[in-house]
C-alpha cells in the first residue's frame, strides 16, 4: 500500500499533460519547500490511480494502491487542507476503457468494463466502474465556493502582448441554436425544502407499475431541489431540423455538449445526435448494429470500428454521409469528427475557441467555414448566442484593451447539476416520474415518455450563504461591478434570488450589486469590459465552468493561466490549477517529437497561494517568503517571455521551469525578511545562472526523437523522470 501520510502541501498526481509537467516541476518545489522545512508531497487522483484503488481485491500486494481521492476528500473538510490540484481526466467510456486495457496489458489483473452487465459480479465491477467515470474528482474535492481570476501580472502581460484574435463580421453565418421547448431549461422546477427531510425518486408507469429510481436522498433545511427533464421526441425533432438548416445555410454542423461533467446525461444526448446524423442507418440495419454491439452513445468512431467489416452498412454510411451538411472536425488530417467520440467536443472549451477564431471550425476539407452551434439544452445556451451576437454587431474584442471579468463560483458540496449523476435517468418507459418527500409530500413530478432524461440536481443553504458572502467580500475587495447570473424566470434561479436578495440587504449592500438573466448579464460584462473596465460575474456551478473558459480565452488566449482559488468551508484551501484540463494533444506532440508545450503558469499561480496559505495557517514565516517569492518568479517568467512554446525547437515546459526555478531562486536570494533563506539560496541562484548555457543546451540536446514513456494512463515513472528531467546540470543544482 501506497503512503497515508499527509505532507504539509498536497501536490495530486494526476493524468496527461499536466502530470508529465509535474515530473520536471515538482523535485524543484520540493527542493526549495524543504529549505523552509515544508513537506510537499503526493496523493494520486489519476484515473488510473483511481481505478488501481478500486479494485484493489484483484491486485497483488505490490500492485495495491490506497484509495487517495477519498483520503483527500476527507481532508478537505478540515482546517488543516492545504491542496494544490491539477487537472485530470474527467474519463468517458471510451478513455475509460483504454485505461483498463492498459493497465491489463502493464499486469494488473482488473476486470474489463462490463458494457452490459448481467450477473451480481458483472454489476458489482459496473457500479464500481462508473464510479470512477466523468467527473468524480472535482466535486470530492470541492469543499467550497470557487474564486477564479486572471492574477494581475497575467493580465497586464495579455494586455501588454494581446493574441491574434479572428475578426468578426456582421455577415458571419455562424450561430447557436438551442431547443426552444422540450428542454431541461423549459420543464424545469424547483422548490427550497423548509425542513431536513428524506426523499426518493419513483417512476409510476402507465400501467401503474411503480419502480423505485432513487432512494435514500437526504437533504438539510433549506436546500434547494429541482427536477426536470429533456424530452426525447423534442430533442429528435430538433436535431433532424437542424441538420437539415444547417445544410440549407451552408455552414458547418456542430453539436457542443460536457459529456464528461453531465456524464449519465450529455452521452445520451450525445447518442441521440449520432443516431440523427445516421438515421438512415439505424431505420435500414438497426439489428445488425444492435448484434454488433454499436450503442451510440460511444460515438462514431466505436460504431465504425463495429461496422468496418460490414460492407452493406458500410455503403449506407457513405451515402448517408454525401447528403449530409458538412460536419465540424476535431481533427481534419486524421478525420476525426465531432460526433466520433463523447469527450472529444467540450463546449467550455470547443465554443471560446470557436469564438476566439471568428466564428470559425474546421471543417472535412481542412478549411474553416461558419459554423452552426448545436447546444441542445437552452439553459446555457445564451450565453453562447449573446456572444456571437455581440461580436457579429461590434467586432472582436480587443485583448489590448479589455477590462476582464471575474468569477464567484457556487459549487461547494456538490452543487447544482455536478452532483446530479446519481439523480438522472433515462426513461425506460411512459409515466410519471415523482419525487417523494418521507411525510409523503410529492415535491416534484413529471409525465415522461420513454427515453425522456429525467434528472434532480441540489443545492444546500450553507454552500448559497457562503458564496453569498464571498461576492460581498470580492465587491469590497475590488468595486467592480458585480453581477448575479440569475434568470428570474427560471425556476432554479428563481429560489436562488430568494436567498441573494435578503443576504445582500441585510448586509446593507443590495445597491452594489446587479441580478441579471445569463443573456443580459453576458452582454452587460462584454460591454464593460470592451469598455476597459472590470466586473465579477457571480454564478451557478455550470456557468462557472463555463466563464472560466469563455472570458480568459477572449482576453489571455487561454484558461490555463487562471488564478483558480477554493476557499474550504471549514477553512482549509484548495488551490486548482488554471482553469483548462490535461491537454491529451500536448501529450501526443511529446511523445511524437519530445516537446511539451503544457504552460505551468496556472501550477506557479496555485503554488504562490498555496505557500501564503500554508504561512497564514501555520505561522511559518519561511513560507510565506517562499510564496512572495513563487510571485516574483512567476513575474519574472511573464515578463522575460519565458513561457513555453508550441513548435519542437523553442524552449518548452522544462525551460520554463529551469527559468521559474532561477528566478525563485533569485527572489529567495536577495529578499531581507529571512537571512537564513536568503544564504541558503545565493550559492543555489549564482550555479542556475552560470549554468544557463549548459542547461539550456541539455535541455535542447534531446528534442525532436520520439519519446516512450512506458504508457499513456499508467505511464513509467523512471521513463517519464527521465524524459522530463534531462538535464544533468540542473538536477544536480536542484538536488
Ligand atoms: P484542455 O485539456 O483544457 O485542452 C484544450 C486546449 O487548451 C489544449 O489543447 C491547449 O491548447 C490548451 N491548454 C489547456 N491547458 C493548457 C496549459 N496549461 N498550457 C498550454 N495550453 C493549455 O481541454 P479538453 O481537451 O477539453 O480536456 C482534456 C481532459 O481534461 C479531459 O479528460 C477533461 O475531462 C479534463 N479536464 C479536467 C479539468 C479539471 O480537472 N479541472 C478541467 C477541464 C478538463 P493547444 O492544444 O492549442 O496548445
Ligand atoms: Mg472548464
Amino acid at each position: 500500500m501506497t503512503d497515508q501520510t499527509i505532507p504539509d502541501i498536497v501536490y495530486t498526481t494526476v493524468d496527461e499533460a499536466p502530470e508529465l509537467a509535474s515530473a520536471s516541476l515538482l523535485p524543484i518545489i520540493q527542493s526549495f519547500a524543504n529549505a523552509a522545512g515544508v513537506t510537499v508531497g503526493r496523493k494520486d487522483i489519476s484515473l488510473a490511480g483511481r481505478i488501481l484503488a478500486a479494485f484493489a481485491d484483484h491486485l497483488t500486494d505490490a500492485q495495491k494502491q490506497n484509495d487517495d481521492l477519498a483520503l483527500l476528500g476527507d481532508l478537505v473538510k478540515t482546517p488543516q487542507a492545504n491542496v494544490v490540484k491539477l487537472p485530470n481526466i474527467s474519463a468517458s467510456v471510451p478513455q475509460l476503457v483504454a485505461a483498463i486495457s492498459e493497465l491489463q496489458g502493464q499486469g494488473y489483473a482488473i476486470p474489463d468494463y462490463p458494457e452490459a452487465p448481467e450477473t451480481d459480479t458483472e454489476q458489482d465491477v459496473r457500479a464500481r466502474y462508473d464510479a470512477i467515470k466523468g467527473s468524480a474528482v472535482n466535486p470530492v474535492l470541492r469543499e467550497g465556493n470557487s474564486d477564479r481570476r486572471a492574477a494581475k501580472a497575467v493580465k497586464a502581460f495579455a494586455q501588454a502582448n494581446p493574441h491574434r484574435m479572428g475578426d468578426w463580421t456582421a455577415d458571419s453565418k455562424t450561430r447557436v441554436s438551442s431547443m426552444t421547448g422540450g428542454d431541461f431549461r423549459s420543464n424545469e422546477v424547483s422548490a427550497t425544502l423548509d425542513s431536513a427531510t428524506g426523499a426518493k425518486i419513483v417512476h409510476v408507469a402507465s400501467d401503474g407499475t411503480q419502480t423505485v429510481l432513487k432512494d435514500g436522498l437526504s437533504y438539510p433545511a433549506g436546500t434547494v431541489v429541482d427536477a426536470t427533464f429533456m424530452s426525447a421526441a423534442a430533442l429528435d425533432a430538433f436535431l433532424a431540423d437542424e441538420i437539415e438548416k444547417t445544410k440549407a445555410e451552408g455552414t458547418l454542423f456542430s453539436l457542443h455538449m460536457k459529456a464528461t461533467m453531465m456524464k449519465v446525461s450529455d452521452p445520451i444526448i450525445f447518442g441521440h445526435a449520432v443516431k440523427a446524423w445516421l438515421a438512415p442507418v439505424f431505420d435500414a440495419h438497426g439489428d445488425k448494429l444492435a448484434a454488433l454491439g454499436v450503442n451510440p452513445n460511444s460515438g462514431m468512431g466505436d460504431l465504425l470500428n463495429r461496422v468496418k467489416d460490414d460492407a452493406d452498412i458500410m455503403a449506407a454510411i457513405d451515402a448517408v454521409t454525401a447528403d449530409r451538411p458538412p460536419m465540424y472536425m476535431v481533427d481534419s488530417d486524421k478525420g476525426i469528427t465531432n460526433l466520433h467520440v463523447p469527450s472529444d467536443v467540450i463546449i467550455d472549451a470547443s465554443m471560446p475557441a470557436l469564438i476566439r477564431g471568428g466564428g470559425k471550425g474546421w471543417g472535412p476539407d481542412g478549411a474553416e467555414s461558419d459554423t452552426n452551434c448545436v447546444i441542445p439544452d437552452n439553459s446555457y445556451a445564451p450565453v453562447y448566442d449573446e456572444t456571437v451576437k455581440f461580436f457579429k454587431a461590434n467586432g472582436k474584442l480587443d485583448p489590448a484593451t479589455a477590462g476582464t471579468v471575474q468569477n464567484l463560483g457556487l459549487m461547494a458540496q456538490k452543487a447544482e447539476e455536478y452532483g446530479s449523476h446519481p439523480t438522472t435517468f433515462e426513461m425506460t418507459a411512459p409515466g410519471v416520474v415523482k419525487m417523494i418527500l418521507d411525510d409523503g409530500t410529492v415535491l416534484h413530478q413529471h409525465d415522461v415518455q420513454a427515453g425522456d432524461i429525467w434528472r434532480s440536481a441540489s443545492v444546500r443553504k450553507a454552500p448559497i450563504e457562503d458564496w453569498v458572502q464571498l461576492a460581498i467580500d470580492r465587491q469590497a475587495a475590488t468595486g467592480y461591478r458585480s453581477i448575479f447570473w440569475l434568470d428570474a424566470d427560471r425556476a432554479h434561479d428563481a429560489e436562488l434570488i430568494a436567498y441573494v436578495e435578503p443576504l445582500l440587504a441585510a448586509a446593507g449592500v443590495a445597491d452594489k450589486f446587479e441580478i441579471m438573466s445569463p443573456r443580459d448579464a453576458t452582454r452587460a460584462s462584454l460591454e464593460t469590459i470592451t469598455q476597459g473596465e472590470n466586473t465579477i460575474a457571480i454564478t451557478g456551478n455550470v456557468l462557472r465552468d463555463y466563464l472560466t473558459d469563455l472570458f480568459p480565452i477572449l482576453e489571455l488566449a487561454t484558461s490555463a493561466k487562471m488564478l483558480s482559488i477554493v476557499k474550504l468551508m471549514q477553512g482549509g484551501g484548495l488551490f486548482e490549477t488554471g482553469a483548462g484540463g490535461s491537454a491529451p494533444k500536448h501529450v501526443q506532440q511529446l511523445m511524437e517529437e519530445n516537446h511539451l508545450r503544457w504552460d505551468s503558469l496556472g501550477e506557479f499561480c496555485a503554488l504562490g497561494e498555496s505557500f501564503t496559505f500554508l504561512a497564514d495557517a501555520t505561522g511559518n514565516p519561511k513560507a510565506r517568503v517562499l510564496g512572495d517569492a513563487v510571485e516574483t518568479a512567476t513575474q519574472g517568467v511573464l515578463d522575460h517571455g519565458r513561457s513555453p512554446g508550441r513548435k519542437v525547437g523553442q524552449p518548452d515546459n522544462r525551460d520554463s521551469h529551469y527559468w521559474f526555478a532561477r528566478y525563485w531562486a533569485d527572489a529567495l536570494a536577495t529578499q531581507t525578511e529571512d537571512a537564513e533563506l536568503a544564504a541558503h539560496f545565493a550559492p543555489i541562484a549564482k550555479q542556475l545562472a552560470d549554468g544557463e548555457a549548459e542547461i539550456v543546451a541539455e535541455l535542447a540536446a534531446v528534442r525532436g526523437k520520439p519519446v516512450d514513456l512506458g504508457g499513456y494512463y499508467h505511464a513509467d515513472s523512471e521513463k517519464v523522470a527521465a524524459v522530463m528531467r534531462p538535464s544533468a546540470t540542473l538536477n544536480a543544482i536542484i538536488g
